[in-house]
């Protein structure tokens, strides 16, 4: 059942930074026809500002929306920007300095970049595991001062591993994992890896990713305590590889639990699994977070990174590991899943939540 309309079947007016590239424009065509938001306002870099987003966007899927072909592109500029709701397409450079000046002005600001995931005092959100990091808002607004607000989502590679992890983790306890990906080409942006370095090849070193994989799966599956996350207690092993797949992260891991656990068992958690009961009904939440292939050779990203609009992660070969306890293959749509859907989704909840409003 979708959740009710938090503002009376109006459409909330939301600005986009970071519009042009490659998460940016999946965050106009996510929300080209969404029920709840509409794109009033897209931003960019000085070299884009000015400029019709027609003239100024190398469009990449599809056509792109008629809404938005004439909008002029406006600089990442607070003070010209009054948007309530502000989604953040921004690199971590830009985005260190603009996303809390835009939070500081009194928006909800939902950032795709690392600089403040790991902050104290900001959610790293996933709906599905950790809605109740939502009231990390509250302590935010009082330490720094703003009416505004930072919300975060993950890495893209760490959220297909969060999304695997979370119901077995719940379960079963997780303490040590291995974890090595294969990342698709559209995780650099665009126009990002030249084409030249990546057909035909793997290239075995992603700048800053690992480090992201090792820790920020266990801020989204700690708990909230006094205002704070205690982060969950397992230590995370990562080997990242960027591969010539078009869109589609496939994390390849092997965890060691409390105790052994089977297959069986394992698979049976998977399967059943539903998440948080906020997550439910939002308009970019999927049925089934979790798909469950069977068949030797899934989950594949040519075959299955589309369903549910990108928005499920697909977990297969869960057998048994001769050195840790399990293992799977988990894969999702790092743009959609991973990025763009992940911080709408993250939108969506805040506003069930009553913490979205019109400027
Ligand atoms: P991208 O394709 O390179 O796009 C970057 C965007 O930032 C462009 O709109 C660019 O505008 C704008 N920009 C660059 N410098 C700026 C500045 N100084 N001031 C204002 N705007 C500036 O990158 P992307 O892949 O969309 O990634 C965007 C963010 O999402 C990054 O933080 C990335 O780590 C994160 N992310 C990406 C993915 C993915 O799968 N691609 C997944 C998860 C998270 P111009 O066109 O004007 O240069």
């Amino acid at each position: 059942m979708t959740a009710l309309h938090p503002f009376d079947g109006e459409r909330l007016p939301v600005a986009i930074l970071g519009a042009t590239g490659m998460v940016g424009q999946t965050f106009i065509r996510l929300l080209a026809d969404h029920p709840w938001f509409r794109v009033t306002t897209v931003a960019a870099s000085e070299r884009s500002a000015g400029k019709t987003f027609g003239d100024a966007t190398r469009w990449l899927d599809g056509e792109m929306p008629a809404a938005v072909r004439d909008l002029i592109v406006q600089p990442c500029d607070p003070g010209v920007i009054t948007e309530s709701v502000v989604f953040s397409a921004l690199d971590s450079g830009p985005a260190h300095q603009l996303e809390p000046a835009f939070a500081r002005r009194g928006a909800i600001v939902l950032s795709n970049a690392r600089s403040y995931r790991m902050a104290p005092d900001v959610p790293l959100l996933i709906p599905e595991i950790n809605a109740s990091h939502v009231a990390m808002i509250d302590s935010q607004r009082e330490l720094r001062g703003w009416n505004g607000a930072l919300v975060t989502n993950a890495n893209c590679a760490t959220i297909v591993l969060a999304l695997a992890l979370a119901p077995l983790h719940a379960a079963f306890g997780a303490r040590r994992l291995f974890v090595a990906t294969m990342q698709a080409v559209s995780g650099a942006g665009y126009p990002g890896v030249s084409a030249l370095d990546i057909l035909g090849n793997v290239i075995p070193y992603i700048s800053d990713e690992e480090p992201k994989l090792e820790s920020e799966a266990q801020k989204i599956l700690g708990v909230l305590a006094g205002g704070a996350v205690q982060a969950a207690p397992f230590i995370i092993s990562a080997h990242t590889n960027r591969v010539p797949v078009e869109h589609g992260h496939t994390v390849c891991v092997s965890v060691e639990f409390a105790a052994p656990v089977t297959p069986e068992a394992a698979t049976e958690v998977l399967r059943n699994w539903r998440g948080d009961p906020a997550s439910h009904g939002l308009p970019s939440s999927p049925a089934v977070p979790l798909v469950v292939h069977t068949a030797l050779d899934r989950p594949q990203p040519r075959r299955d990174v589309q369903r549910d609009g990108g928005m499920s992660v697909h977990v297969g070969r869960v057998r048994p590991d001769p050195q840790f306890h399990l293992r799977l293959v988990a894969m999702g749509h790092n743009v959609i899943r991973g990025a763009a859907g992940a911080s709408i989704q993250n939108a969506e909840l805040l506003a069930a939540r009553g913490i979205l409003r019109p400027a």
